[in-house]
């Protein structure tokens, strides 16, 4: 009887023991935070030219857990920005030039969308306008990525808390004439024009419009705003405890590959993985956000033909202009980060964020 009574409690003490180590496993695979990292264009060779001119280094190297995404589209199979960057956003392949909605050209709802329903705090950073393709497929709805007017009034349709990027025309010298600065002033918006102010913002919600048309280059004096604005939009979406969901994209590591133009390239290469740096190190001390850094597709067929690591150059060739079909990196940092490795199509970044936030879509 004794003998039994110690088995029992034995027993017991296993199961408690392993059901504890079950849920504690569970919490601790589960993000409360994402930030998800578009480099436009950016294939494996972007990343390389950028890392050797960089003296061989560079933050995405802190991510461990990588894997590659198929990015041709539903109609064809070499994708664009918007239905790259809506299968990404929805979780959808659409055909090319679509923002945010499927082959029928029905409203897909995107994970910054489920997260605003979920009561998360949401934010869109872009070094183009605001209301370009990628940062579009996450929050607009829209046959025609060349809505760019359209797009910018659906922004109003969300609860969305910061957004920072160029296109302030495209919100406030509109052809119907409304001024949607103001429409976001009256939602409680304080509408930002610099990064002086995007220094100083308050506790409300951030309609930064730094750019009448895009973001300069970084040769052109665009200085650290990409990597500022990623710093600014933490803080901001971490403050209220929510639980945040936040996009950035390094958009014109795509338009230096379409240039053929290897120094604009690196620029942008090198200021995206700034950017890139300051999410992890938000990432490391947080410990529940998970960062994942990935494309939308390459651009340019770049290859790295030659190059010196200690004197930090890089002989980079382009086979063409355009986007090419070929496969991208995924790299993922923090809690769920294991789920990123391996082959899949680009739909399935979106199905792994929404299965680690727990939403249902
Ligand atoms: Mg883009
Ligand atoms: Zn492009």
């Amino acid at each position: 009887m004794k003998n039994l009574l110690v088995s029992i409690l034995f027993f017991t003490a296993i199961l408690n023991c392993s059901f504890g180590q079950q849920a504690k496993e569970t919490e601790e695979t589960r993000p409360k935070n994402i930030i998800l990292m578009i480099g436009d264009g950016m294939g494996i060779s972007q990343i390389y030219s950028g890392m050797v001119v960089n003296m061989g280094w560079l933050n995405i190297e802190r991510m461990r857990y990588i894997g590659f995404s198929k990015t041709y589209s539903a109609s064809d199979f070499i994708t664009d920005s918007g239905a790259g960057g809506t299968a990404i956003a929805t979780g959808k392949k659409t055909y090319n030039g679509a923002i945010g909605v499927g082959t029928d050209t029905m409203p897909v709802k995107s994970v910054l969308h489920l997260a605003e329903e979920n009561g998360l705090s949401t934010g869109l950073v872009a070094t183009s306008t605001i209301t370009h393709a990628t940062p579009a497929s996450f929050i607009a709805h829209q046959k025609s990525r060349n809505s760019y007017e359209a797009i910018a009034a659906d922004f109003l349709k969300t609860d969305i808390d910061l957004f920072i990027g160029g296109g302030k025309n495209h919100f406030e010298k509109r052809s119907d004439s409304i001024n949607l600065s103001d429409k976001l002033r009256q939602k409680g918006y304080q509408v930002i024009y610099d990064t002086v102010g995007l220094k100083k913002a308050a506790n409300s919600p951030v309609a930064a419009l730094l750019s009448d048309s895009h973001m300069p280059a970084v040769s052109e004096g665009r200085g650290n705003m990409l990597p500022l604005s990623v710093e600014v939009a933490i803080e901001h979406l971490s403050d209220s405890n929510k639980g945040f969901f936040l996009m950035v994209e390094g958009s014109q590591i795509d338009w230096a590959c379409h240039d053929t133009n290897a120094t604009y390239l690196v620029e942008e290469m090198i200021d995206f993985d700034k950017a890139v740096g300051k999410a992890l190190d938000f990432a490391e001390k947080d410990g529940n956000t998970l960062v994942i850094v990935t494309a939308d597709h390459e651009t340019g067929g770049v290859a790295v033909t030659g190059g010196d690591i200690k004197k930090g150059s890089a002989e980079i060739e382009f086979v063409c202009h355009n986007h090419t079909g070929v496969p991208v990196p995924v790299f993922a940092f923090g809690p769920g980060a294991e789920s990123f490795i391996g082959f899949y199509e680009n739909t399935g970044i979106f199905d792994k964020m929404i299965k680690l936030f727990g939403f249902s879509d």
